[in-house]
């Protein structure tokens, strides 16, 4: 057990060893110590339902990928430089998961590590520097990243090389999506830089997230390749029976991406993550250069992908996905309409989902704030999306049951009926 004082001590501790770059979650921290499923317990032993994580993709600590990685760190863990089976079956079982087309993969140890490849094989390939990203875009960490990441804010400037373009969003969006980025590609053009990628997470989560309707960003596809440039997928957010209806949010649409990034619930909070592309693009990329992840891909990594990929095929994770993130989604719609002063949109698909709330992006922004607090005090677990963080972001791990949507949605009736949240708003 820890006390009030004992948290508030580490609170110090933890900001004057870790310094002011990292955030924290809430008003009042949570400090979980232990998760099992969809639930995380903290030091009290309060259950908290997970809504949230999408990480813990099977659940939290699921026993076969726990029993898998201990397995093999207690027989070897070595690199890719070495052969070794576990390596060789995970790249087989995952790529069996794209498009024929998409054959090849990469491992990496990260999401932005995934994402910074792709970046070196589209510059070595096309031969241009141009890329082309969503306006509230964050695609990871390294400087590379930072500079077409514009979710970073105002004060991180955006490369050069690098144009914006909204999301598609509404009955039209793949239209217009389509155009804002033949814009972008003309801009580019004008500049002297040749096109090398459009690059976008495909459910568009810091967005705000955007998914339909299914075939949308098609147009936009084609007019980067017609440029000479390839589009890279990014799947790290998206990724891995989340939209229930298809293995990759990409899928939806109808499109086959060149290159395809993948992260965060490959090894259900193991650092797994991986580039799967399409081969002739990796011919050339190693035919004039080479890549080696110190850490990624190693036979402990491939070991819990392999059991992740077990548990997500033999409890019909995307089954459940797609059942419970229907109910999901109709729950939600159901919601709206009974709190219409405070609920402007509702969108998503599976178990992805944003709730955005009414008024100046600004405004919804602390009224998510404000909501999440809540909600936290009630035990539920829930994120912020959109470029003011005006949206409320659903991801939960995909064992997410009827029940635990049913604690959500009482919750959420309960948070969005508070007098607190409709005094921010001004409803
Ligand atoms: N792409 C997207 C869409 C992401 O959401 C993230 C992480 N939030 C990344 C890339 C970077 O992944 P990582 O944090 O594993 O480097």
């Amino acid at each position: 057990m820890t006390d009030q004082s004992s948290h508030a001590t580490l609170m110090a501790r933890r900001s004057r060893t870790l310094g002011p770059a990292y955030r924290h979650f809430y008003d009042a921290p949570l400090h979980p110590v232990r998760g099992q499923g969809v639930r995380l317990y903290d030091a009290e032993g309060r259950a908290y339902l997970d809504a949230y994580n999408n990480v813990p993709s099977v659940g939290h600590c699921h026993p076969r990928v726990v029993e898998a990685l201990a397995a093999q760190a207690a027989e070897l863990n070595t690199h890719t430089r070495y052969i070794h089976p576990k390596i060789v079956e995970y790249g087989e079982r995952l790529t069996a998961l794209f498009d024929p087309a998409l054959s090849q993969v990469m491992f990496t140890c990260t999401g932005s590590e995934a994402n910074d490849l792709a970046l070196r094989v589209v510059r070595a390939v096309t031969g241009g520097t141009g890329i082309i990203v969503t306006s509230n875009a964050y695609h990871g960490v390294t400087a590379d990243l930072a500079e077409l990441s514009p979710s970073l804010g105002a004060a991180n400037p955006l490369g050069a090389h690098v144009r914006t373009v909204a999301p598609p969003s509404g009955v039209d969006g793949g239209a217009s999506f389509a155009a804002e980025v033949r814009t972008a590609i003309a801009s580019l053009q004008a500049a002297g830089l040749r096109p090398a990628a459009l690059l976008f997470d495909t459910v568009f989560a810091s967005d705000g997230v955007y998914l339909d309707p299914p075939g949308c960003v098609a147009g936009a596809v084609a007019a980067i390749r017609e440029a000479g440039g390839l589009f890279i997928a990014d799947e790290v957010q998206a990724g891995l029976a989340r939209v229930g209806s298809h293995m990759w949010a990409y899928e939806r649409h109808g499109v086959v991406p060149d290159i395809v990034t993948l992260g965060k619930p490959l090894g259900a909070g193991h650092p797994l993550a991986a580039m799967v592309i399409r081969p002739d693009l990796l011919a050339e990329f190693g035919a004039k250069t080479r890549y080696f992840n110190t850490f990624g891909g190693n036979p402990v990594s491939a070991a819990v992908g392999l059991a992740v990929l077990d548990v997500i095929r033999d409890e019909g994770l995307q089954e459940n996905a797609d059942s419970v993130g229907r109910a999901l989604q109709d729950g939600l719609a159901t919601l709206a309409q009974r709190h219409p002063e405070v609920v402007a949109e509702v969108r998503g698909t599976g178990l992805y989902a944003a709730v955005e709330l009414r008024g100046a992006p600004g405004t919804a922004g602390q009224g998510i704030s404000w909501l999440l607090n809540d909600m936290r005090r009630r035990g539920v677990l829930l994120g912020s999306c959109g470029s003011h963080g005006q949206a409320l972001k659903i991801r939960p791990p995909l064992p997410f049951g009827e029940d635990d949507l049913a604690e959500l949605l009482t919750a959420l009736d309960e948070g969005l009926s508070q007098d607190g949240l409709c005094h921010i708003l001004g409803a």
